[in-house]
């Protein structure tokens, strides 16, 4: 059994993920990736890039501003739509996100709605509660040479956000893709960066947390394709998750959101769910958003966002799909997925059985003993060799040959490789498998 506090402790003790300013006492909703957590974070990025952009001439990659014009989360509606509901408890003054509290209750709720479910307020125990006020989850900061006393015109006017999201910096790029790139049409365009949401209550480690990092693709497509589309950029999700990734399908199941918890605009959703050590939470999601974005854009801008087909020569505004995911639900998923304890030969082990492409080091190269410079000599030459074609390559020659094995395993590196003196003699290593523990030796001009 998986739990997530063991994880947890496993990435603090080996340097993934660290809790955000730690230093002055945290900072809730936020963490620090550390070398380990950051070179993981980065291949799961780079494998999405390499197999949603590179490989595909169809979606474009772009980098948008984190800060936009305020104008674009009005016509977004995020200004007045994106909220969660807010209660207080009268007694003790905490706030809590109703929906998280009562069971059977929507993000949708009414005051009526939650003092009919009774719920005792989870830090005091007393049932005395506040109306239900709208949140908005959104960072708000102000632009340019402000002080906190201008008045509220002033205010007003230069009051913007950190995105909640990444798609809106696509959708505010579409009409410069097409006029600078041409495609043919269906397209996407993805793009990876951090997103912003103020979470009441944050939890559950990194799956949420106040700052994240979104990847997204914006497929556009003729509206009278869309179903083909959907199920095709369907397909393409699970294979990236289980191929590519290496997720076991039977932790992924599909949720398809029902019509009235849908976005009014979206024909189709599904959530990907994962099953976490806490319980199913979503993965990621794909939406059918028709083209309620691009026509938003034309209302708040003025601007037209038909294309123009070039083989027919129709305009029209495409429809959109989107599949969206966080770096660092995905990220825990990985980690979910390869966490083991197992037993090696009656001795306890933990063991970190990542796929090969996302082993933080592929190799673990070290002398079998520190204090004799002519091995300590030959296991840096395998080493500077090894770094040179596989570049994440870790060098280890603290402890006995046991530790650095049992720390290698916890990190998941991939192979150990190991320099002793018969090495010397006929240029041969021991290298050993972190998830069978089995020991070969082979000739180092073989690795
Ligand atoms: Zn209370």
């Amino acid at each position: 059994m998986k739990r997530l506090e063991d994880i947890v402790s496993l990435c603090k003790r080996r340097g993934f993920i660290f809790q955000g300013s730690e230093v002055y006492g945290g900072m809730a909703g936020t963490w620090d990736y550390g070398p380990l957590g950051d070179i993981l974070k980065r291949k799961l990025m780079n494998e999405w890039w390499n197999y949603f952009v590179e490989k595909r001439d169809d979606i474009y990659g772009i980098d948008s501003a984190i800060l936009m014009n305020p104008k674009t989360w009005e016509a977004s509606g995020h200004t007045t739509t994106f909220s969660d509901p807010l209660v207080e408890c009268k007694e003790c003054k905490s706030r809590f996100r109703a929906d998280k509290i009562a069971d059977g209750i929507s993000e949708s709720v009414t005051t009526e709605e939650f003092l009919k479910t009774h719920t005792k307020c989870p830090v005091c125990g007393k049932e005395n509660w506040g109306p239900i006020r709208k949140f908005n989850m959104m960072f708000s900061t102000r632009v340019g040479a402000v002080l906190p006393d201008d008045d509220a015109e002033m205010t007003k006017n230069t009051t913007t956000y950190l995105r909640p999201e990444t798609a809106q910096g696509i959708f505010s790029n579409y009409k410069n893709i097409i006029d600078t790139i041409y495609p043919d049409i269906p397209f996407g365009i993805a793009q990876q960066g951090k997103a912003f949401r103020n979470e009441i209550s944050p939890r559950d480690f990194i799956l949420r947390d106040r700052e994240c990092t979104q990847m997204e693709i914006e497929y556009f497509i003729k509206p009278e394709t869309w179903e083909e589309e959907f199920e095709k950029i369907r397909l393409l999700q699970h294979d990236f998750l289980e191929n590519i990734i290496k997720l076991n399908p039977e932790d992924i199941t599909e949720y398809e959101v029902p019509e009235n918890d849908r976005a009014h605009y979206s024909k189709r959703t599904i959530d990907f769910m994962f099953n976490y050590p806490n319980g199913e939470e979503e993965l990621m999601g794909l939406a059918y958003r028709t083209d309620f974005d691009l026509r938003n854009i034309e209302k708040a801008s003025g601007k037209s966002m038909e294309y123009r087909d070039k083989k027919t020569g129709d305009n029209f505004v495409p429809h959109i799909i989107e599949p969206s995911i966080g770096v660092e639900r995905l990220f825990l998923a990985v980690l979910s997925t390869a966490y083991t304890e197992d037993e090696i030969n009656g001795e306890k082990r933990i063991v970190l059985k990542l796929p090969e492409n996302l082993a933080p080091y592929r190799f673990c190269v070290s002398p079998l003993l520190k204090n004799k410079p002519e091995l300590v000599e030959k296991a840096k030459e395998v080493y500077e060799k090894l770094r040179e074609k596989y570049v994440n390559v870790t060098w280890d020659d603290s402890g006995n040959i046991g530790k650095r094995y049992r720390k290698q395993d916890e990190i998941g590196t991939f192979e150990c490789v190991v320099i002793d003196f018969d090495t010397l003699e006929d240029n041969t290593v021991t290298i050993r498998n972190r998830d069978t523990t089995k020991q070969t030796r082979v000739k180092i001009e073989e690795l």
